[in-house]
């Protein structure tokens, strides 16, 4: 398959995993299905994939429990799953541009993007979680009388994992990152419209050495491969990212089993901006806070607050960046906007823009598509939002900016946290006080002060309220992936 960009002809990178991986074998699904995945810069086909349901993800749960029962892996040493996770690390640094590309071929994100920020981040998490395996520790209890009390943190067993089609590379090494470091299995399920960096590292990890029945790959559809994971006795736990509504699903599926849940879900995160910051890094942060990953980051600055004395001058500026940015084909280097992922968020975020002009907010920039081929939208800012309308109230995952005016401390906080979500949250000022006291106030799971989307393996990340249960990354996110057992021993 070619593509032409300005810079001459690109050929894409060569697809070479579409199958289920159980065990340590590739396999077609049993059903013998397939679904298409798209090039959303392009609409068209990319590959067929295996359509795993039900019949494979029973195969791949059973493969998955007696890799954690019985298999090598639950006898190994703690260092030497380090040292496996290492190897796969390594080997994703190995083949970074490949899985770049093939990130950029099925997403549609910037090149640039998938290099600089995906890849790296992914293969960090990998490595950060890779040092923690041998360091997971108990505790010693006095209790009273002649016990001797201690406590282990063991793997909770096999985990269920889920995952969107935003960060399809990364959200893959933040599930098996903390998996693995504890010893646990794992059958995930990539997104539909994203399974092939995922099956590509299920290659790597098979590369890397991880005996059979670790990891086991399911690509299919939510309602059944997803459902199927959740419900499933031998699962003993989802984690899971991706919309409300799905999570809340998730969450009904799982009481039946009382399977350990997490979840990762949407935001409507506040970034507010007061008069005093700096008004370049504010600018910068606004753009990048919204406009990254085409919108489609569940942490994106949808709602920026900005106080009425520097209103006018903010949005002229931000407006100028935001027509800057250079949509096209995420191949190109100087491509810095991508499609969105498919038809279905096209449309929908068509829709919130629709419900925009209706309700009487202004647009200032974008509005349209872009072009005629592949699912473009351009940046588009609205001011005069009112803090009742639904494009400041739900979760659009576009590249659709929503500008609010505020005048003091009070209001903004009280109007910032007036929502059911609660994620993340940013706050630009350059004083201090100022700083610690809004972002103590705000309900939200991570605050950035005078940045936005600064993520690192060890940073927990995670919700407040209805965006989500429980925290990714550092050692919060190793935590959800045990089972604290207590062992009490007569001694007297
Ligand atoms: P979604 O339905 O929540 O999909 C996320 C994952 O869950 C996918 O792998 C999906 O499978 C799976 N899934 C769907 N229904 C399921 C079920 N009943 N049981 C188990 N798994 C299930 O998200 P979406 O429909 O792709 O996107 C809709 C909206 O979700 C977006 O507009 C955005 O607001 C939000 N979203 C949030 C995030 C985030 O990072 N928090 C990421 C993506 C989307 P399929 O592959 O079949 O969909
Ligand atoms: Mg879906």
């Amino acid at each position: 398959m070619s593509m032409t960009t300005e810079s001459g002809t690109f050929v894409a990178p060569a697809v070479r995993q579409t199958g289920i991986l159980i065990g340590d074998e590739w396999r077609p699904a049993v059903s013998g299905k397939t679904f298409s995945t798209i090039n959303p810069a392009t609409e068209e086909v990319i590959c067929q994939v295996a359509e795993g349901d039900k019949a494979d993800v029973d195969l791949a749960a059973h493969a998955a429990r007696s890799a954690f029962e019985s298999g090598p892996w639950s006898r190994m040493d703690a260092r030497d799953r380090g040292r496996l996770m290492h190897k796969l690390a390594d080997l994703m640094e190995a083949n970074l541009d490949e899985l770049a590309a093939l990130e950029t071929l099925d997403n549609g994100k910037p090149i640039g993007d998938a290099k600089a920020a995906d890849l790296p981040l992914a293969i960090d998490c990998i490595r950060y979680y890779a040092g923690w395996a041998d360091k997971i520790t108990g505790d010693t209890i006095p209790v009273r009388g002649d016990y001797f009390c201690y406590t282990r943190r063991e793997p909770v067993g096999v985990c269920g994992q889920i995952i969107p089609w935003n960060f399809p590379i990364l959200m893959t090494a933040w599930k098996w990152g903390p998996a693995l470091a504890t010893g646990n299995t794992i059958v995930m399920k990539p997104a539909e419209q994203t399974p092939l960096t995922c099956l590509r590292l299920g290659e790597l990890a098979l590369e890397a050495g991880f005996p059979p029945g670790v990891i086991n790959i399911v690509p299919g559809y939510g309602p059944t491969a997803g459902a199927a994971i959740v419900k499933h006795g031998l699962v003993d736990k989802v984690a899971f990212t991706g919309s409300v509504e799905t999570g809340q699903q998730i969450m009904a599926d799982a009481a039946l089993t009382l399977k350990r849940i997490t979840l990762e879900l949407g935001g409507k995160s506040p970034n507010i901006v007061f008069a005093d910051a700096d008004l370049d890094a504010a600018i910068a942060g606004a753009e990048f806070g919204l406009f990254f990953n085409q919108g489609q980051c569940c942490c994106a600055g949808s709602r920026l607050f900005v106080e009425d004395s520097i209103h006018e001058e903010f949005v002229e500026r931000i407006v100028d960046r935001a027509r800057q940015r250079v949509l096209g084909n995420p191949f190109d280097a100087e491509t810095t906007q991508g499609p969105q992922v498919d038809k279905d968020q096209f449309d929908k975020i068509l829709g919130y823009i629709e419900s925009g002009n209706s309700e009487g907010a202004k647009c200032e920039t974008g509005g349209h598509r872009h072009g005629n081929r592949g699912f473009f939208i351009e940046p588009t800012i609205f001011t005069g939002v009112t803090d009742e309308m639904k494009i400041s109230r739900e979760e659009i995952f576009g590249p659709v900016l929503s500008v609010l005016k505020f005048s003091s401390v009070e209001e903004v906080v009280k109007r910032a946290n007036n929502t059911t979500f609660g994620l993340a949250a940013a706050v630009w000022t350059s004083d201090v006080k100022k700083a610690h006291q809004v972002s103590n106030s705000l309900r939200a799971g991570t605050v950035w002060v005078n940045c936005y989307d600064v993520f690192d393996a060890a940073a927990p990340f995670g919700g407040f309220k209805m965006s989500g249960i429980g925290r990714e990354c550092g050692e919060a996110g190793l935590m959800n992936y045990t089972e604290l057992k207590t062992v009490t021993m007569n001694i007297g």
